[in-house]
């Protein structure tokens, strides 16, 4: 199993604030809460990466927790196959240009 770099996700809660608390960044109030993931890109063969989650997440506003990523990508875009991830041959190309 090999680490191919790193890239934070975003999704969607569905919950606001009165179920998960304010935002982390502003402390404010929020309708709906965010969550930022720091996941490592793992290649497990040839033809399956996958994302392994890194550290505990940041949940907030979406704008205030896109300022504590970089390469930002939606979870969703990611096809689950049973409890994983999976990070494509198109998008491990996209991701890292390779
Ligand atoms: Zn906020």
């Amino acid at each position: 199993m090999q680490i191919l770099g790193k890239i934070h996700t975003i999704r969607n809660t569905g919950q606001g604030s009165d179920y998960l608390g304010p935002c982390e960044v502003c402390k404010k109030h929020a309708d709906t809460i965010h969550k930022l993931q720091n996941n490592f890109v793992v290649r497990k063969n040839d033809s399956i990466n996958f994302l392994i989650a890194n550290g505990e997440g940041l949940y907030g506003h979406e704008n205030c927790v896109r300022k504590y990523g970089d390469k930002i990508f939606n979870l969703e875009d990611f096809n689950r196959r049973n409890n994983l991830r999976i990070v494509s041959k198109t998008q491990t190309e996209q991701i890292f240009g390779e």
